[in-house]
């Protein structure tokens, strides 16, 4: 009873089945944005950052924008050695979230990576295994989300500059510039800085580096076109955190009891534990044989001080090449504007200092000024959202961050001024979006399906 009329009514339904499906399928592909997913695991927090891009567009050349971010709750991963399982569930509320930001029809195929800094990296050094034990946790929590888990590793101090001068670079729109043969086009890159808990790191190209003089210093990008020779090098232990374990194993030193410290407010004063100070690689050789459990770390606000003590965590006596930063490594005459981000902005913007017009001389005297203030003013005026922690160290983090660009780096009252902190862009500013673009083949070199990873 197969009339030839049922067979057809058949084959329709059938055939328009098959085309919503194909038009689902094309949908999903080609219609919606795409999504990716980074986790950056910092020393002091984790944060994701979801990013969003056009599917249509050839090569993928589509802009990629921040759409979201979720900042985790509690510390950075490797404060979780001794219980590497919550470390995993700590990333759960922001997992969680993300699936409400990310379309359901779009989580299987959003790639998702975490990436973590110096703070596992100094974990690493101090205990592989329980390093091994954060990522085995951290992995098996992004396991269980729906999106399509990457992997979770620990960047290279050369990879965390180098994706971080990526980003800045790709928010201001200088990768595209097209240059002709045979034209310099270095001078129209931005230069990155960035300041963690753990290290820091600096990148920027430079035209008198060509890798020669210190290789490892030297990532070669090709992107859209051009090749860019990157000067860059992260200095583990550099980071505001670790800096301020020195500048304070350097003082508790001369022996146990109080210390009066000019990088703090004056009328500060806080019982601080011996094992907690030490207990980083960083400054663990330097610990005393036999000290007290516990010291008085009291302030006494002189930036002038502690601008002298923060210089003696720097090593400028060595340099075996033509010219260096501190510690002996190598670094080129600085060269382009930059753009500083991470602690450098949140301690800049707090002390009202971003303002590029502001010459570095007038920096230092605000500085200096703010340092002098007592604690009892500073604690009680109104700081909405910023923690007493935070507001106790700015006196001695911007200190730190003027004493590292000058003294450092060597930026003098010409060149300070080129230096823009920048927050976000139109994403935030950070090594994360630079990965993801990266891994996901989002900046084409000529050959656009060769990875950009950088090599020495
Ligand atoms: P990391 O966790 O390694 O990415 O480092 C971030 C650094 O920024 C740490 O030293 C934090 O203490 C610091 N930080 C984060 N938020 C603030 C803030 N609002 N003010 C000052 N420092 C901050």
């Amino acid at each position: 009873w197969h009339t030839p009329l049922t067979i057809f009514i058949a084959v329709v339904v059938r055939f328009s089945f098959l085309c919503l499906n194909e038009i689902n399928l094309f949908f999903v592909l080609f219609c919606c944005p795409q999504y990716g997913i980074v986790l950056d695991a910092g020393s002091s927090h984790t944060a994701m950052y979801i990013y969003e891009w056009p599917a249509e567009k050839d090569n993928n050349t589509g802009r990629v924008e921040q759409t979201h971010s979720c900042k985790v709750k509690g510390p950075g991963i490797s404060s979780y050695a001794s219980d590497p399982k919550k470390a995993g569930q700590s990333l759960q509320v922001c997992m969680k979230e993300a699936e409400r930001f990310v379309p359901s029809e779009r989580h299987e195929e959003t790639p998702l990576y975490l990436g973590a800094t110096a703070g596992m990296r100094l974990l690493n050094i101090e205990n592989s295994t329980a390093s091994d034990q954060v990522f085995q946790a951290v992995s098996e929590s992004l396991q269980k989300s729906p999106f399509s888990f990457q992997g979770a590793r620990i960047l290279s101090g050369q990879e965390e500059g180098a994706f971080g001068w990526v980003t800045v670079n790709y928010l201001d729109d200088r990768l595209k510039q097209v240059c002709a043969v045979d034209m310099d086009c270095s001078g129209v890159t931005t230069g990155a800085l960035d300041l963690g808990g753990a290290s820091t790191q600096i990148s920027f190209v430079s035209d008198a580096f060509d890798g020669s003089e210190s290789p490892n210093n030297s990532v070669n990008f090709r992107l859209y076109g051009n090749d860019y020779n990157l000067y860059t090098h992260s200095f583990l232990c550099y980071g505001k955190d670790q800096v301020l374990r020195m500048a304070l194993a350097h003082q508790t030193k001369s022996g146990p009891g109080s210390i009066s410290d000019p990088c703090f407010h004056n009328g500060y004063s806080e019982s601080k534990n011996y094992m907690t100070l030490y207990n980083s690689p960083c400054v663990s050789k330097r610990k005393p044989v036999s000290s007290p459990a516990d010291f008085t770390h009291v302030g006494k606000g002189n930036f002038y001080q502690c601008q002298e003590l923060v210089k003696s965590v720097f090593d400028f006596t060595q340099c075996k090449y033509t010219q260096c930063s501190f510690n002996g490594v190598y670094q080129p005459t600085l060269q382009g504007p930059f753009g500083a981000f991470s602690a450098y902005y949140f301690v800049m913007n707090f002390l009202n200092l971003t303002d590029t017009s502001v010459p570095l001389q007038s920096v230092k005297e605000a500085l200096a000024r703010y340092c002098s203030t007592p604690w009892e003013t500073v604690r009680t005026l109104p700081h909405p959202g910023i923690k007493l922690k935070y507001l106790a160290e700015y006196c001695f983090s911007g200190t730190y961050i003027l004493t590292l660009l000058t003294e450092g780096y060597n930026f003098t009252s010409e060149t300070f001024s080129k230096i823009r902190f920048i927050k976000q862009v139109s994403s935030d500013a950070g090594w994360t979006l630079g990965y993801m673009l990266n891994l996901t083949n989002m900046i084409p070199a000529e050959a656009p399906d060769t990875p950009l990873l950088p090599h020495a």
